[in-house]
């Protein structure tokens, strides 16, 4: 399909970011969303650094463009314009490692200070398919993310185990607080922008809908 229509073939589009310490797997889990295949190290050069992919969402088509640190997070430098006008993020941490656990609430902070105030984010406790190294349990980061207000996943880039379904997860709760108007898609920095399906449903008399509060199971 040519470039220039490409918009007319989603509803949305979603700015998403990957955060979390160096080594839990964020470059894997964008690797295997999109590529459906767990990123070996022998093209760990390569550096993957975005990535997108148009998902179905209860019915509406989501363009999700995703941000990887690039290796940034190595040097706790993280830019500012990273983080700026995310919609959606994954919040790493590895379940072999309490280190990267610990690191999570810095993390939060500058997410929610540095992106937009609203920015929906899963926790993910990702290499799950290590669990006999096991650090950090699934009740204490289940708790974690209750209190913080997160949607919480173990995951494996491994595996594949739950990929999907952390960006699923996270675009399903944006799409629901578009439609109860949580959040306005037209307000500076949202992170989302109409595609073309949206904007032509938008100009007809009967306006578009996002799917209702109800149908979300999360
Ligand atoms: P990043 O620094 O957060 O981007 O981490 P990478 O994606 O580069 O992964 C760091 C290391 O963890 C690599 O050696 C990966 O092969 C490994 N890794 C990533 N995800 C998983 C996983 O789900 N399970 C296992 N067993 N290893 C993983
Ligand atoms: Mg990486």
């Amino acid at each position: 399909m040519a470039q220039t229509a490409m918009s007319e073939t989603y509803d949305f589009l979603f700015k998403f970011l990957v955060i979390g310490n160096a080594g839990t797997g964020k470059s894997c889990l964008l690797h295997q969303f999109i590529e459906k295949k767990f990123k070996d190290d022998s093209n760990h050069t390569i550096g993957v650094e975005f990535g997108s992919k148009i998902i179905n969402v209860g019915g509406k088509y989501v363009k999700l463009q995703i941000w990887d640190t690039a290796g940034q997070e190595r040097f706790r430098s993280v830019t500012r314009s990273y983080y700026r006008g995310a919609a959606g993020a994954l919040l790493v941490y590895d379940i072999t490692s309490r280190e990267t656990y610990n690191a999570l609430t810095n993390w939060l902070t500058d997410a929610r200070m540095l992106a937009s105030q609203n920015i929906v984010i899963i926790l993910c406790g990702n290499k799950k398919d290590l669990d006999a190294d096991r650090e950090v349990t699934f009740l204490e980061a289940s708790r974690f993310a209750q209190e913080n207000e997160l949607m919480f996943l173990e995951t494996s880039a491994l595996t594949g185990e739950n990929v999907e379904e952390a960006f699923m997860q996270c675009a399903k709760k944006i799409l629901n607080k578009i439609a109860s108007g949580e959040l306005d898609p037209e307000r500076m920095g949202s992170g989302i922008q109409y595609g073309g399906a949206a904007l032509r449903q938008l100009r007809s008399p009967r306006r578009t809908q996002a799917p209702s509060a109800q149908e979300c199971g999360c």
